[in-house]
């Protein structure tokens, strides 16, 4: 579980936390961020992943200092050489060292998650992030391990891809590219309040459907366009604690 200390508190009375959602941006900024009390980013801040775009994005997340927290995983585009099947499972230097440098979270509000749990210790929110993907795994145990690792308190849930059929349709063809394991883990065993994630550019938006998929809101914060362009906007989510 990551570290947090020496962050003060912020206006926390009504119970309510406003979350501003973002995945996708590849090394765009050119967008405008609304208020809020935490940031998500569900990974892709890259677009072909070198350290000095991890540089770019991390200084640009130190000068966020409108949100107390910054939450962020990786997507595939921060290494094509990390979260692949074969070969080298290695991040880049400056990835590594998010996970290394615990002044981020102590004096920036920056949490890097990687398979990884983290509870704000201001709201108590319940948070796991994970950029792994379904085609970068060997067979569905693979992945299947991946998300039982999923504590099933976690209030909020970051991955880089969809879960199966939920805002995951790269074009108007109906082809799903999203995680049937995630799928399952997400709506039958963890049920968190918020799942944000990204990966398929064009299936921004939002989805809440609890006859299907129970209370989870589902959330593709995508940026960018399919030709890494910002088209969207942030996704903005209010959520109370104790619902
Ligand atoms: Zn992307």
């Amino acid at each position: 579980m990551a570290e947090i200390n020496s962050i003060t508190t912020d206006n926390f009375s009504t119970g309510i936390t406003r979350f501003v959602c973002i995945s996708d941006n590849h090394d765009n900024y050119d967008f405008t961020l609304p208020d809020g009390d935490l940031l998500l980013h569900s990974g892709d801040f890259t677009r072909n992943g070198t350290e000095g775009e991890i540089e770019t994005f991390v200084n640009w997340l130190k000068n966020l200092t409108q949100f107390r927290l910054k939450i962020v995983i990786v997507g595939n585009h921060e290494s094509k050489r990390f979260y692949t099947r074969k070969r080298y499972k290695k991040l880049p230097v400056a990835i590594d060292e998010l996970k290394k440098d615990k002044s981020l979270v102590s004096k920036y509000g920056i949490v890097y998650l990687q398979d990884e749990a983290f509870q704000d210790p201001v709201t108590g929110w319940k948070f796991y992030g994970s950029g792994w993907l379904s085609e970068q795994c060997k067979d569905p145990d693979e992945i299947r391990r991946h998300w039982s690792e999923i504590p099933i308190d976690t209030d909020i849930v970051l991955t880089h891809g969809p879960p199966y059929s939920i805002l995951d349709v790269t074009s108007g063809t109906a082809y799903n590219l999203g995680c049937k394991e995630l799928l399952k883990s997400v709506t039958t065993i963890v049920k968190p309040k918020l799942h944000v994630f990204g990966h398929v550019h064009r299936a921004y938006g939002q989805l809440k459907n609890e006859d299907e998929f129970g209370k989870t809101l589902f959330v593709n914060a995508s940026l960018c366009d399919s030709h890494f362009r910002t088209a969207h906007l942030p996704i903005v989510v209010d959520l109370k604690k104790d619902e």
